[in-house]
């Protein structure tokens, strides 16, 4: 029988429903490159706010990711390390003010359009897994497998307030549940690539699974996948 696995892998899924850890092991097993999009967003805002270029100034910030010269060290399984102007950004890409304004930066087409053509490009690097919003409905369309991750609002919202905390933010958790519910319907009702499952995805609720569990349901899915490739 084949053992062939399913080369180009998306995942896509709201805040917290564990798409970015699983993905990343994911990748580690299968020996694919792994790569965050969410973090070249993120990239993007933070070097916005450094620059206080307004969130609400698409051609600037239209401006400011085409001259970025963004960069990732995309390994597999490992963390993607994001540069920016030459400069390692990725240990600033995870506050509490990049979570507030990503979702208005990302809404920008001009900004997507930029970013959509860097994340194909490195798609044609070799096998991949790639996490984010629109990688099954729009930056990889033909992908041979599609995961849409979910799980209910209070689970997603503990998941990040936990990892705020150990990254030694002490915010409440009725701001993270806030903001998240806001970057939900941001993310989810904006006019470009807004968030929302592939037609041909697989939808799998996380609710009650240990990251380890998704991950072997994912990496079973992808070698199934690749049977019939
Ligand atoms: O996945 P993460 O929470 O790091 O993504 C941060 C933000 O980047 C999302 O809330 C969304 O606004 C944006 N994003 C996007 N398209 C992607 C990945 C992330 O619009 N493919």
């Amino acid at each position: 029988m084949s053992t062939v696995v399913a080369p180009f892998i998306a995942i896509d899924g709201p805040v917290g429903s564990g798409k970015t850890a699983a993905g990343r092991q994911l990748a580690a097993r299968l020996g694919h490159i792994f790569l965050d999009t969410g973090a070249m967003y993120r990239a993007i805002t933070y070097l916005a706010l450094q620059k206080n270029v307004p969130v609400d100034d698409a051609m600037a910030l239209t401006r400011l990711a085409s001259t970025a010269g963004m960069e990732l060290a995309a390994t597999p399984g490992d963390e993607c390390r994001v540069i920016v102007e030459g400069d390692d950004v990725t240990d600033e890409l995870r506050s509490a003010e990049v979570d507030r304004s990503v979702s208005a930066v990302s809404a920008v087409p001009g900004v997507r359009e930029v970013l959509v053509r860097l994340q194909r490009e490195i798609a044609g690097q070799g096998q991949i897994v790639m996490v984010g919003r629109d990688i099954g409905t729009v930056v990889l369309s033909d992908a041979g497998l599609k995961i849409y991750l979910d799980a209910s609002v209070g689970v997603r919202a503990r998941r990040r307030h936990a990892q705020l905390r150990e990254s030694g933010s002490d915010v409440a958790y009725e701001t993270v549940l806030t903001d998240l519910r806001r970057r939900d319907e941001l993310d989810s009702s904006r006019a470009v690539a807004p968030l929302r499952p592939a037609n041909d995805a697989v939808t799998l609720s996380t609710d009650d699974l240990a990251l380890e569990d998704v991950v072997d349901r994912l990496e079973a899915m992808a070698r199934r996948d690749g049977d019939e490739v």
